[in-house]
């Protein structure tokens, strides 16, 4: 079957809605998604009924409300159609408007930084009607899957995804009153649009199943180097292997049925890594096909004996995976506000929007940095393939010629063109070169028409970014918008507002490289904030600036804030300690016995040797056998301390107190077993190695 005839056929779309339900009802149920508010009980029946119905014919026999907790992954809990027999025994399938509408559970087991307390354990789901329902066949079965928002008794918001469509209509808002004030009165909604590029490794089950770092992690604690890395640059677009093109050819399948634009696909740059871009659509859709995008990867690997890996930094020594976070803004007539046209200087609107987000990116760098922070991302971030944890923007020579102008003369009389490329080579057709080139060091890049956030982990929900995100312009555009509305000349205003944005947060620009140590010198010089770890970057979402923000826009309350910083200072110092005891683990069950076995196979050798043969040399056993026992009196020392590290560590009180000191005590101590071990897999017989190694794992799918 050609894709298109079952691309989407998954989903409760439009037209489905549009065949099934009576027209007033269809009609209602679009106004809602366009307008917000909410659907009379009769039409919600009606609906339940033909999505259940629809659901039906798809095979499905459960329902579930669908939502994104603040686990950072998605959460379910399947409950048949089936109603209770009646006296002759039969039941009937069954959905109706409330459990369309609402679900309640026990949410005490769902991390809510200290919103809830167990006994007040009630939360509630309650359906999203701007994302789809869809069905996901799974092994347990066919599930319709409702998008649901999860909020607590008191309505605070215990999910990922209840601030972002407050940040999207925030954003709308503000948004609207600059199109207002520059003559668009077509316009009645703006929507931030989201392509989310995901990049993640493929190692085969086997072998990661002889892993408990792997296993428990997700990211592998020790492994020396492999002989060969990235050097050669032979894997990024290289030819795809074989099996992982099979899997890449379901997972695609998958995606199609669910709606999933899923387009491109290729070997990112380290061995065995890959990358799946999908079509931009709507930010809060894109952030449920994301989730559904690592989900599906994961479901459809093990179907091909594979492993998907989304950590951030699974193998030390070559590149880490992010996920490219493309954002633009455009309204419902089909307008773009970040594309600059031919001629941006005299784009006086654009300029307005360009200036309105540089201010916004500057004033709330911290809030960016912290909402890309994750333990696994702490691994990534700096290192020399990611962006560093310092926020800049690059605009390309077109627009930073354009600003540089207006900076210095308040207008830009011109702008750099985009020209011809010349190949050298008279057969080819007329190439067309863009006005800016591309600048992959950038955190936060001008990528044509959208701007390009680069700093998110692999296996983040990409809710977060877009939430801050939204809410830093909308708070900027606000700014703006109430500055014109006071002047009788709206445009001299306009000009006089871009030039003072540009002036005042032009230190955010950086063009050059932005992973030369140079750099964190410069921007340190600049005054722009470094905070270089996931727990340095917390206590940047319960700062007086940001309360301020996210309380004026209605996006989060103090206290949902303080709830997600506690939540992130808990999440860190969990994965710390979970890693920290793999640790242990792997080093005292695994390596050292493997390695007392070796030393004692070489002291065999040397015993054996000299007997035998008094006069022949057995310097060779002698001199392992030094440095194995060397090493592994080092590896012990270094694991009886993270021992006692991680037993101090539970005695502490306070999540910060338990986060700052796995950041600042247990990681180095984990550091410090890692260093004799790895040296010892180099050393030791790859026979008695208890577990794959980095080339096993990379190379060998
Ligand atoms: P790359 O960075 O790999 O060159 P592309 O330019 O192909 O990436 O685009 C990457 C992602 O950006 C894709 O998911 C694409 O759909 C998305 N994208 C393209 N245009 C926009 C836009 N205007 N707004 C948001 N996302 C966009
Ligand atoms: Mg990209």
């Amino acid at each position: 079957m050609i894709v298109s005839e079952y691309f989407g056929e998954n989903v409760f779309n439009k037209s489905q809605m549009q065949a099934r339900l009576p027209k007033e009802v269809y009609e209602e149920v679009i106004h809602v998604e366009k307008n917000g508010g909410s659907i009379s009980a009769k039409s919600a029946d009606i609906v339940a009924q033909a999505m259940m119905q629809w659901a039906i014919e798809r095979g499905a026999t459960h329902y579930t409300h669908w939502f994104l907790p603040l686990t950072g992954i998605t959460a379910e809990k399947h409950d048949a159609f089936l109603t209770a027999p009646d006296a002759m025994g039969k039941t009937i399938m069954k959905l109706t408007e409330k459990q369309l509408i609402r679900g309640e559970s026990d949410a005490s087991s769902f991390p809510s930084g200290g919103l809830r307390a167990t006994h007040y354990a009630r939360g509630y789901t309650a359906w999203d009607m701007t994302s789809p329902a869809f069905v996901k066949e799974m092994s347990c079965g066919t599930i319709l899957c409702i998008p649901t928002l999860f909020f607590s008794y008191h309505g605070e918001a215990l999910d990922n995804k209840t601030p972002l469509l407050r940040s999207m209509e925030a954003i709308s808002q503000q948004a609207l009153r600059i199109l207002r004030l520059f003559g668009d009165n077509e316009s009645t909604k703006v929507t931030p649009s989201v392509g989310a590029e995901q990049e993640y490794f493929i190692v085969d089950r086997e072998k990661y199943l002889k892993r408990r770092d792997l296993i428990y992690t997700g990211r592998t604690l020790f492994g020396a180097p492999a002989p060969k890395g990235q050097e050669l640059e032979d894997q990024y677009f290289g030819v795809i292997r074989e099996r992982v093109g099979e899997f890449m050819a379901d997972l695609n399948t998958e995606l199609w049925k669910m709606g999933i634009t899923a387009v491109t696909q290729h070997n990112e740059v380290a061995p065995g890594q890959h990358e799946l871009a999908p079509i931009y659509c709507t930010c809060n859709v894109a952030v449920d096909h994301n989730q559904l995008t690592m989900e599906t990867m994961k479901r459809v690997a093990g179907k091909h004996g594979l492993v998907c890996l989304l950590h951030e930094k699974p193998f030390a020594g070559v590149n880490g995976s992010g996920k490219h976070n493309n954002w633009s803004i455009s309204t419902d007539t089909g307008k773009n506000l970040l594309n600059p046209g031919e001629t941006p200087n005299n784009n006086l609107q654009f300029l307005l929007v360009l200036s309105c987000i540089i201010k916004a990116v500057d004033r709330h760098a911290d809030l960016l940095r912290t909402s890309s922070a994750c333990a696994g991302n702490d691994q990534r971030l700096g290192a020399d393939e990611a962006p560093p944890a310092i926020i800049s923007i690059f605009l390309g020579n077109q627009l930073e010629d354009v600003v540089q102008q207006i900076v210095d003369n308040g207008t830009a009389a011109d702008c750099l063109t985009d020209g011809q490329l010349d190949t050298g080579v008279s057969t080819l057709p007329v190439i067309k070169r863009d006005a800016a080139d591309r600048n992959r060091t950038s955190p936060f890049a001008f990528t044509g028409n959208k701007f390009e956030f680069r700093m998110v982990g692999s296996s983040d929900c990409i809710a977060n970014s877009n939430t801050v995100l939204n809410t830093i312009v909308a708070e900027a555009f606000c700014e703006a918008a109430d500055a014109l509305q006071k002047s009788d000349d709206v445009l001299k205003e306009a000009k006089k507002l871009i030039a003072e944005n540009l002036r005042n947060h032009s230190r955010v620009i950086f063009n050059g490289n932005g992973y030369s140590d140079e750099w964190v010198q410069e921007a340190a010089r600049r005054g722009l904030p470094n905070l270089p770890s996931m727990v340095a970057s917390v206590p940047s979402l319960t700062t007086e600036k940001a309360v301020k923000l996210f309380e004026q826009f209605g996006v989060f309350t103090k206290a949902e804030l303080e709830s997600r910083s506690e939540i992130l200072y808990e999440t860190y110092a969990k994965v710390t300690c979970i890693e920290a005891r793999t640790m242990l683990h792997m080093a005292s069950k695994h390596y050292i016995p493997s390695v007392v076995r070796y030393s004692t196979r070489l002291a065999d050798s040397v015993c054996k040797v000299r007997s035998a043969c008094p006069s022949a040399s057995f310097r060779v056993q002698e001199t392992l056998l030094k440095k194995t026992c060397a090493l592994l009196e080092k590896a012990d020392d270094a694991l009886q301390h993270l021992q006692e590290c991680v037993e101090h560590s539970n005695a502490l009180d306070g999540v910060q107190e338990m986060a700052n000191y796995c950041h600042d005590v247990i990681a180095p101590a984990m550091r410090a077993l890692r260093e004799p071990i790895d040296s010892l897999e180099l050393i030791v017989d790859k026979d008695i190695w208890p577990v794959p190694t980095y080339g096993d794992l990379m190379f060998e799918v």
